[in-house]
């Protein structure tokens, strides 16, 4: 039987202005930053604040969200992709 138990339960501050898209990695990384930096200087009872973030596979060819295991072939989600495929169609040898 499934079973659930809520863990790390924490505050999570996103920045006002849409960053993600406008500004370049470096630049939201910066942004962030001094957000943690303002935080640290204007609110209380803040133990840590640390900048994270997610991490998105997706295949370099057509940009499809990455489905597999594998970290060279993506199921064949375009053809640059399926040019990895470890298992491509046998041919049949009897023709
Ligand atoms: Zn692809």
């Amino acid at each position: 039987m499934r079973a659930k138990r809520i863990e790390n339960i924490r505050v999570e501050v996103s920045p006002r202005d849409p960053i993600f898209g406008v500004l370049s990695e470096d630049q939201a990384r910066r942004a962030c930053k001094e957000i943690t930096a303002a935080i640290n200087r204007h609110v209380d009872g803040v133990g840590h604040v640390t900048v994270t973030h997610d991490t998105v596979y997706f295949c370099s060819y057509c940009g499809a969200k990455w489905t597999e295991a594998s970290a060279d072939y993506n199921g064949g989600c375009c053809d640059d992709d399926e040019q990895y495929n470890p298992h491509p169609e046998a041919v049949d040898a009897t023709q």
